[in-house]
């Protein structure tokens, strides 16, 4: 054996630091008249790349990287391991893939002058299947093996073996976020906390708290959002409404729409982006609400939300509140027995009384409505 392989996955944003750890290396091989270490790349391709609850909310790129490293030989004697002994960390011990059965966390100490407490070891193993430990003093008196070179190549071995593309926390450079899942999430804070815009006198804009579900945040506030997605239910109809409207202004005379239907039609996007795709859901759902006028008579399907009593002298009155696919909301004060339940899906028919905003998102006040069912799955 002279030299070792490993193959593993790295981030393409990962590369030049590791380039960098096997330029040195290679440069300590070669004044010592090894072998030059090597790298070999692939295509690099998207990983996707998960939140702190293990959803996936875009994509990096990633490769397989290929590091050959040369191992230094004495007599039939080769390194298979090093452990380093820091008072803080503990021992760290990293072999050789095919070794890891023979190097063992033992008491560090060295074969060769019979020391105990080594900060830094080396395991040898024989041709013959013997081993041996020694210090980082004795490799070179006893094994003529060059300290300044193990340290180089076995720092660039222990970088392989414990590469990671996944990092807890990390926001690497080159991610780049689902353009449907920011959607969903900023429609469903749109409906149920309102839009909040920058200058608005908010601090947390919708941006943000998008952002902060896609790339992470303090745990409180990463926790209110996730309560906030789970009431507003399934909003993904509505997000791909709103994600057509978005890529139908491809041709639009405005900037704005022409950027927005640009970013809307690729899978995924630079987080940068996520302020322009969020502003699109006010705007639609605006835009949505626009063409229902006070006086007329409007069918819809939608979906009860909310069914709440209300005062009344003449009989059960309820006030029901639905949303249909395209995220408008409608009210409805009713007397019609049987008051409808939440989660039904009803085809509604009404006059139109008027439109009012609360929260940032219009409701649309309905009277004299016809109800029926509108199970769609019952065929
Ligand atoms: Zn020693």
């Amino acid at each position: 054996m002279s030299n070792m392989s490993v193959t593993f996955p790295i981030r393409t944003d990962q590369l030049p630091g590791l380039r960098r750890a096997v330029e040195r290396a290679d440069r300590q091989a070669r004044a010592h008249g090894l072998d030059c270490c090597r790298l070999t790349r692939t295509a690099a391709e998207p990983m996707q790349w998960p939140d702190c609850h293990g959803v996936p909310v875009g994509t990096v790129p990633c490769e397989d990287i290929t590091v050959t490293v040369p191992l230094p030989q004495f007599q039939g004697w080769v390194v298979i391991g090093e452990t380093e002994c820091d008072p803080e960390t503990g021992v760290t011990t990293t072999a050789l893939p095919q070794y890891t059965d023979v190097v063992t966390d033992t008491a560090p100490h060295c074969n060769g002058c019979g020391e105990t407490g080594t900060a830094t070891s080396y395991v040898l193993r024989h041709e013959d299947g013997s081993t041996m430990r020694l210090g980082a003093r004795c490799v070179e008196p006893y094994a003529g093996i060059p300290l300044p070179l193990l340290n180089e190549l076995w720092r660039l071995i222990r970088r392989c073996l414990t590469s990671e593309p996944y990092e807890p926390g990390c926001v690497p450079p080159t991610l780049r976020v689902y353009v449907d899942l920011a959607l969903e999430y900023a429609t469903a804070l749109t409906i149920e906390a309102g839009y909040a815009k920058r200058g608005g006198g908010t601090v947390w804009t919708t941006t943000e708290q998008v952002r902060t579900l896609m790339l992470g945040g303090e745990h409180e506030a990463v926790r209110s959002l996730h309560h906030h997605l789970r009431t507003a239910g399934d909003v993904t109809p509505l997000a791909a409404a709103i994600r057509q409207w978005c890529r139908r202004g491809a041709a639009d005379t405005s900037e704005y729409r022409r950027s927005l239907a640009r970013v809307a039609s690729q899978e995924t996007a630079v987080p940068a982006s996520l302020g322009l795709l969020v502003s699109a859901v006010p705007i639609y759902l605006r835009h949505a609400q626009r063409d229902l006028r006070a006086g007329e008579r409007e069918s819809i399907t939608a979906t009860v939300t909310a069914v709440d009593p209300l005062d009344s002298r003449w009989g059960p009155r309820r006030r029901i509140q639905l949303v249909d696919g395209a995220g408008r909301r409608y009210v409805w004060e009713s007397m019609t027995l049987p008051f409808p339940r939440p989660g039904q899906r009803l085809r509604v028919s009404g006059r139109v009384v008027r439109n009012t905003v609360r929260d940032g998102v219009t409701e649309t006040y309905l009277t004299r409505c016809r109800t029926a069912p509108a199970d769609s799955d019952v065929s």
